[in-house]
């Protein structure tokens, strides 16, 4: 339940609000959402609320049904609009490439990447992590901030912003400092100490789903990002964990069809973490453009059997040219623009 409270209610109206969620024994979290307050209590609870119609203040109460609130069209009908400048728009008809190397591996390597996305394509959203969240403790885990200052390096040569990583909360404020967008990872998602952290940053953060996610899981944990005060949040599909291990993962674009309709939040796509495999995943680059999403993450190295990380995804750079025309005229067959 999300109670909204007008903005000049006093502070009689907040006493007596505090004072019948105590008689209720009510967990509630107050959020402050860009100008709204909200008391936003579980959807379990089901008791009569006649008397919180009757505070004066109490502007309105959605039930949202669900254990997920804060990022449902019954709480905000329409799309959330997320506006970087330079063309890069997510929620209103843009579907927005985001393309790099899976890492930061070196000056060379990241300035070649970003020339060629920027000069080739004028790619707007340049992609690579910095701190590595691999599943091996012996392989590479990243240049963490000596990648951030190569980050700032390709914003500076080449004017893109920077989506990059945060694996944990000892190094948000390094990564925050750098990052337009941050993102969280699929195994990150449920680090709810760094969800909350990122609801209070101004940055735009794209949560990852985690790979065994439910959408309910994945939707309440864009919720506590949400309910700590920031609403500049993407949703992205990164393909969860099936019973075939041929494929490295499997895109859920039913889960993201889905999504469309629960959340007003952007949906972006992640073919590469999906798909595993280079030679495939411009395929399943065109059908996640076809869905009609708000942006793209594909990852692309100047060498891919060199990457230190994800090399049997990344696509070489003829690979990334072959493919781009191809997303260009399915983003247009559906009523989108590609921003690339
Ligand atoms: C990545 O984007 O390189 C990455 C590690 O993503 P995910 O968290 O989806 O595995
Ligand atoms: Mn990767």
């Amino acid at each position: 339940m999300i109670i909204k409270i007008s903005p000049t209610a006093t502070n009689a109206t907040l006493n007596n609000l505090n004072q019948w969620f105590a008689e209720q024994d009510l967990e509630v979290r107050k959020v402050e959402l860009e100008d709204q307050i909200l008391f936003v209590t579980s959807s379990k609870w089901k008791g009569d609320t006649s008397y919180l119609n009757s505070i004066e203040g109490v502007e309105s109460i959605v039930d949202t049904g669900t254990e997920y609130q804060l990022c449902t069209r019954k709480f905000q009908e329409q799309n959330t609009v997320i506006d970087l400048g330079d063309e890069i728009v997510f929620g209103r008809g843009c579907t927005v490439m985001m393309a790099g190397p899976c890492a930061v591996e070196s000056e060379d390597q990241v300035m070649r990447t970003a020339e060629f996305l920027r000069t080739k394509f004028d790619i707007k959203v340049f992609r690579a992590g910095a701190f590595k969240p691999r599943t091996s403790p012996y392989t590479f885990q990243g240049l963490a901030d000596e990648g951030l200052r190569l980050l700032e390096k390709v914003r500076e040569n080449f004017g893109m912003k920077i989506i990059t990583e945060v694996k944990d909360t000892t190094h948000l404020n390094a990564v925050a400092d750098v990052a337009d967008i941050i993102q969280i990872g699929t195994k990150s998602m449920y680090n709810f100490s760094l969800l909350n952290l990122c609801g209070q940053l101004k940055q735009l953060i794209v949560l990852k789903r985690g790979f065994m996610t439910t959408i309910k899981e994945f939707l309440q944990a864009a919720d506590f990002i949400l309910s700590s005060g920031n609403s500049k949040v993407i949703l992205c599909e990164r393909g969860i964990r099936t019973f075939e291990p041929q494929t490295r993962f499997c895109l859920d674009v039913c889960s993201a069809a889905l999504l469309k309709e629960l959340s007003h939040l952007p949906i972006v796509l992640d073919p590469s973490h999906a798909m595993g495999i280079a030679a495939q995943v411009p395929l399943v680059a065109q059908s996640a453009a076809a869905l009609g999403v708000d942006g793209l993450l594909i990852e692309t190295h100047p060498n891919p059997a060199n990457a230190k990380s994800d090399k049997e995804q990344a696509l070489s750079f003829v690979q990334f040219s072959q493919m781009v025309p191809s997303l260009d005229k399915i983003c247009t067959a559906v009523g989108r623009r590609l921003i690339a």
